[in-house]
């Protein structure tokens, strides 16, 4: 007889908890980014996912809301890219769907890759007001990753959204952290391998 799983969820990592806490509060996006880097090479080295993660934090406070890394291989889901997991957690604390709500603070991603597909139509539902990149999606490209189907102009459309976008910060940091992976024989995951 047919069935289903009723109910799907995540694991996050065991060291992400204690590395949440070192992150010292900042407004300045390149720290932000420093802190998001060094998750993601946290996720290589501890071998629990793919080179990405990505915060959520309160633009005038620079509080942390939400540390996300990305768990595919780990976990098994191709949705839990940094991003998504990021945005999901904030949602979760936070008790709301729309993280640009009329009573809260104006909220911000971080991430240490431009956004994939999947991830580009997840910020603009995700209610955040600002997106803040470190390597670009030819980066990722470079060492094997399908970035997917993003319209070209995506940053003017996520503008047209009200979602500003500052990219390259720390790009070459960023893109360390890809080739970290790559030297460590990290898996090159995709929709479709070899095609
Ligand atoms: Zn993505």
């Amino acid at each position: 007889m047919f069935s289903q799983p009723l109910k799907v969820s995540f694991q996050l990592p065991d060291w992400i908890s204690d590395f949440s806490r070192s992150y010292i509060s900042t407004t300045d996006n390149t720290e932000q980014m420093k802190f998001i880097l060094s998750a993601a090479r946290m996720n290589v080295e501890q071998g629990t996912g793919g080179p990405f993660a990505a915060g959520i934090f309160e633009i005038e406070s620079g509080m942390l809301v939400s540390l996300g890394v990305n768990l595919v291989t780990s976990q098994g889901l191709s949705m839990l890219h940094a991003e998504m997991v990021a945005i999901a957690l904030a949602q979760r604390k936070l008790n709301t769907y729309d993280l640009g709500g009329p009573q809260l603070p104006a909220h911000e991603l971080v991430t240490s890759v431009e956004p994939c597909a999947m991830c580009f139509g997840a910020v603009i539902w995700s209610g955040v007001s600002q997106l803040v990149t470190g390597a670009r999606t030819s980066d990722a490209v470079a060492i094997g990753f399908d970035e997917g189907l993003k319209p070209d102009g995506w940053t003017a459309a996520l503008n047209g959204r009200g979602v500003r976008v500052s990219a390259n910060i720390e790009r070459e940091s960023a893109r360390d952290v890809l080739q970290l992976y790559l030297d460590n024989n990290g898996r090159i995951y995709n929709s479709r391998e070899g095609g």
